[in-house]
């Protein structure tokens, strides 16, 4: 059976270079640099002070301190937003983040300082200085946080609040990021029930793969739709499809139906429809009647089986890598853990697993593969902040080993790594 390694291998290939779109700071949280953004700017632009205090020639207030201060005039006044002014030859009164008028190379905090004299307008005119200066004291010097050619993103890069502040800082309006795909999520099963305000009769469940895929894929970034459930009638699913084919939309996931059953009809619905299948079943637990297929226009096709853990599985291992490289982004990497308690498995699959990672006291990043892995058990995705994936070789983990660890969801940080 096909190999996780070899389905995603199948997944990945022949995907189109996303279409770029240009966005401001205010709109560009979660999008994907499509280029190197370098940096034109100084930060700050001009020195500027880092103190409410005066601007001194340290020079004139060296080795100043409490029982031998200097007295200075005090010559003029800047405030953050002023334009830069000469100086003079005293001290001037300068507030944070004002320019530091080019007559001084230091500013003295005004805790340092006494005024002794104001004039009519109540300004300071002349003060003691208690505290000495040296050279650049209290000075921002421009570009000392940004000059011009700093990096501020990579290509590839998702944009984060951090990011934008620096994009802003930098008067970066125009980021060019990548078009997210788009995607439409269907649900198969004559036994579901969409409605939350109908009681359920004998035989019926809840639809609870729908909720959940269309806003896992919106918490990613993704728009996705809900095309609705096809209560296992063939010809009404090949006329959703024909209905998603005609809209904007480059991948759909459906969950359920692509198992041995005689209702599960979305493989044979897809070849009917166009769409060339590239893998049926995979060697994974659970999720392994999983269907990728493509349509002739390029729209991808995830067939994610029912059980509501084998859907979780096939757009959190198969779906998300597709997306992320439709995207622009690299792939994700992962990290590991200390298994806790020893892991058998009955087959030589590729197993993903609810679990749950922890510090322990000696600060080891530990990982408990959680009980109820059964794919239709919900319940324990409550306890769950991680996946662990335990590889094909071997039928069982010792406690102690190391596990491969993803989080719940691509580069969403979890149990502090
Ligand atoms: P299937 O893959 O269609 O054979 O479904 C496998 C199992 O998953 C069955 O027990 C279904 O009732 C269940 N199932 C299918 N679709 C959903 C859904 N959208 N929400 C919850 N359970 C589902
Ligand atoms: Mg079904």
């Amino acid at each position: 059976m096909l190999s996780y390694e070899d389905a995603l291998k199948i997944i990945l290939t022949d995907v189109r270079p996303p279409a770029t779109q240009t966005v401001s700071p205010s709109n560009a949280l979660g999008h994907i640099a499509a280029e190197k953004i370098v940096g034109t700017e100084n930060v700050p632009p001009f020195h500027n002070s880092a103190m409410d205090g005066y601007a001194v020639k340290s020079e004139a207030v060296h080795g100043a301190n409490l029982n031998d201060p200097v007295i200075l005039k005090v010559d003029g006044s800047t405030m953050a937003g002023d334009s830069p002014s000469k100086g003079g030859s005293g001290a001037w009164e300068i507030m944070t983040g004002a320019p530091v008028p080019d007559a001084y190379d230091a500013v003295i905090r005004v805790e340092d300082t006494l005024i002794l004299e104001k004039n009519n307008q109540d300004r300071p005119t002349k003060i003691s200085v208690m505290a000495e200066g040296f050279p650049g004291k209290n000075v921002r010097k421009a570009g000392t946080d940004f000059c011009p050619g700093d990096i501020l993103l990579e290509k590839g890069d998702q944009i984060t609040p951090h990011h934008i502040m620096a994009l802003a800082a930098l008067g970066q309006y125009n980021i060019p990021v990548s078009v997210a795909p788009k995607a439409a999520v269907i649900s198969t099963g004559k036994e579901l029930v969409d409605d939350i305000d109908q009681a359920l009769l004998p035989g019926q469940i809840r639809n609870s793969n729908t909720p959940y895929l269309v806003q896992s894929l919106t918490s990613y970034g993704i728009t996705a739709t809900n095309e609705g459930t096809i209560f296992d009638e063939p010809e009404k699913f090949e006329q959703k499809i024909q209905d998603v084919l005609s809209k904007d939309i480059q991948i759909i996931l459906s969950s359920g139906a692509v198992s041995m059953g005689r209702y599960d009809f979305v493989p044979d619905g897809l070849k009917n429809m166009g769409a060339e299948i590239l893998f049926h079943k995979a060697a994974i637990r659970p999720g392994k009647p999983i269907v990728f297929a493509r349509f002739p226009n390029g729209t991808a096709y995830f067939g994610l089986p029912g059980n509501p853990i084998a859907s979780a599985v096939g757009l959190r291992f198969f779906a998300y890598p597709l997306i992320r490289k439709m995207r622009g982004m690299d792939p994700e990497s992962h990290t590991t853990a200390i298994l806790k308690n020893t892991f058998s498995k009955e087959s030589l699959f590729r197993f993903f697993q609810k679990a749950h990672c922890y510090h322990d006291d000696d600060g080891r990043l530990i990982v408990d593969i959680l009980p109820g892995q059964e794919s239709f058990k919900i319940k324990p995705m409550l306890k769950q902040n991680c996946w662990a994936v335990v590889p094909e070789y071997g039928l069982s983990l010792d406690a102690g080993s190391m596990v491969d660890i993803y989080p719940l969801y691509p580069d969403l940080g979890i149990g502090g790594f």
